[in-house]
Parts: C-alpha cells; structure tokens; sequence
C-alpha cells in the first residue's frame, strides 16, 4: 500500500515536472534588427506567437514596405487613408502626443529628412542644404489629423523607426497575458521587455558599450516587469568625408544630433514611451535631457562621449558597472 502510494506520488511529481514552464528561446529576424527571446513556457510555441505579433506590427508600420499603413499614409499625397489596423492608429496617436509633450524633440514627422540621408541603404550621403530644408518645413507632426480611423498626413512623411520597437514591446505584453506567461525577457533591438522578475529574482540586462562591438556591455542592469529603451548614435550611421553621420535627427536643423551624447536608456512600464523617450532625450542632450526627464518622471541613463555617465534622480535600478573606462557622475 505504501509503495503504491510512493509510485503515485512520483507520478504526480513527474507529471507536473513535464508541465513546468521552461527556458525556451530562440533568435529571430524583424524590424529591421534582431529579435532575441527567453521565454518561460511550456513548450516554444510562444516564441512563435511573439514573432508573429512583431511581424504584424511592422507589416502595418514599416515606411518602405508597399501596402503598410504608413507607406499608404506616406504616398496619399494630403488625401485621408483609412488605416488597416488599430494598432498603427493608436501607435501613432502615441507618437504625436509625446511629441507634443517633448517640445518636437521626438518627431514622427521627420520621414522625408531622414530618407534624404538615406541611413542603412546604399544611397546613404550627405544631402543637399536646400533639399534639407525643403524637407524640414514639411516635417509637421501638428498638422497630422486622426479622426476615427481616417488620417490625414497633409504633406508630412511619417516615420516610426523611433518607436515602433518600443511599441511592440507593449504588444507583446498582449500576446503573453493570453498566453499565460509570468516571465520573458524579449529585445527587439535596442528595446527591451523584461516580463515578470524571471522565476528567480530579476532579469540582468545588458546596456550596450556604445564605443564598444555588439557583444560589448558597459553595464548590467537588474530589472522586473520593465521596458528598457537604449538610443545610440552607434546603431545606425555612415561616414563621408571622414566625418560620421548617424541616424538620430535634430530637428531644427535636419542634421545628425552632435551634442557630445552617444547613447540615452529610459526605463518604464511603457515600451512605446521608453522608445520614445530615448531618442526624444538624445535629441535634446544632456543638460536640458536630464531636467526633462527629472521634471517628468522619466528614469534614464545618458552616457556621453568623454565616457561619462549620468543618472536621473529616479533611476534606483541595480546597475553593476563592467567597463571601468566609464565614469559614474553625480
Ligand atoms: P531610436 O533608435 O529609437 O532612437 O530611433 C531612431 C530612428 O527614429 C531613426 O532611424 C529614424 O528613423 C527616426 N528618427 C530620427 N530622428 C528622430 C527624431 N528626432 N524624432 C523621431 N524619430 C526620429
Ligand atoms: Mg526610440
């Protein structure tokens, strides 16, 4: 009687140990960058479940793909476009509200400007002063109307290489609720979903050396139930004459931002604004960045080029500095 009970007792263990959730993973390819997933499941049917979720959101929000939301908001020459998803509509109502909220610095209107340069094609050069500047006057993210589902544009070309990525980080945050996931951790690039604090304890996140390679990191960094956005001049970018060009645009003048910064992180419940928030912060550099994010509640992380890094009054993350070349101020 007692072994039959052990036996079924082990059968039960046995039973749950195959159902328990377990790492799976997987790297992929979307959004023009890589996708890399660690997923507790109980089998790797989630890794494609949260690729899919990638891939529809760049089918409708991709500028260069013929039919998206946005390539027929870009080519409707001022007329409305009904658009073909919800998500493209509230993605870019986000945009435009937190474009407002940062005085311009992040621009969802600056498609033509940032095609002119052509960052990550063959054709990427310097462009023409006056072409710049024919550009810039028609990079008017106030004058976008959203009006149930029809958006009218006028003569703006959109672009939401900005956010998209964060964007998707809240998508995915769907698509594992009704999967029943506790805990994932997700980059879509340089945006980064840790879901739930991983069975034991938090995720340790990577923050990019930006003078570094790919594999290089500057910091780990302890996070639960965050996003974490990392702009940086290093992502994207050519050079000509001597002189690099990189992929984050002031708007004012239509040029690479120079203002000493090589890369801002922003963390926060919202992938779409950590996404935003990063490059918006890169835009306005370090002085006026960080009275920003300090008078808005927004925890980041600016490193500049002379190697020097500096925290918001809120960023109280666990944050173990690997490349002691870098300087901690404040
Ligand atoms: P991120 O890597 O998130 O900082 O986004 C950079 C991308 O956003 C660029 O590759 C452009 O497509 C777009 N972009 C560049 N400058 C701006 C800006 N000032 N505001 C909004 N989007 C921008
Ligand atoms: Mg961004």
């Amino acid at each position: 009687m007692k072994k039959i009970a052990l036996f079924a007792f082990a059968g039960i263990v046995l039973l749950l140990a195959g159902c328990a959730p377990a790492a799976q993973s997987s790297e992929t390819f979307a959004m023009d960058t890589v996708i890399s997933q660690t997923v507790y499941a109980r089998d790797n049917s989630i890794l494609i479940q949260n690729y899919d979720t990638i891939r529809a959101l760049e089918d409708s929000m991709s500028k260069t793909l013929e039919g998206s939301d946005v390539f027929r908001l870009n080519h409707a020459g001022g007329q409305d476009v009904v658009f073909s998803s919800a998500q493209t509509a509230q993605a870019l109502t986000g945009c435009l509200e937190l474009a407002r909220q940062t005085g311009g610095a992040f621009n969802p209107a600056l498609g033509g400007v940032v095609d002119a340069w052509g960052f990550g094609t063959e054709n990427a050069s310097v462009p023409e002063q006056s072409q710049l500047e024919r550009l810039l006057a028609e990079a008017e993210y106030t004058q976008v109307r959203i009006d149930g589902d029809a958006v009218n544009a006028g003569k703006a070309q959109i672009d939401l290489g900005g956010a998209a990525k964060g964007y998707a980080l809240d998508a995915l945050k769907i698509t594992m609720d009704e999967a029943g996931v506790e805990n994932a951790l997700v980059a879509v690039g340089g945006s980064v979903y840790a879901r739930g604090g991983k069975p034991d304890g938090s995720w340790k996140v990577g923050v990019r050396d930006p003078l570094g390679s790919t594999a290089d990191f500057l910091a780990i960094l302890e996070l639960a139930d965050s996003c974490v956005s990392t702009s940086g001049s290093y992502e994207r970018g050519f050079t000509e004459g001597g002189v690099y060009y990189h992929h984050i645009i002031d708007p004012q003048t239509g040029y690479p931002v120079q203002n000493g910064l090589i890369s801002v992180s922003v963390v926060d419940e919202s992938g779409l604004k950590t996404d935003v928030y990063s490059t918006a912060l890169f835009v306005m550099g370090l002085e006026q960045g960080l009275e920003f994010a300090n008078s808005n509640s927004i925890d980041a992380l600016f490193i500049t080029e002379d190697k020097k890094i500096y925290m918001t009054d809120g960023f109280q993350y666990e944050f173990e500095l690997i490349n002691k070349d870098y300087q901690i101020e404040g």
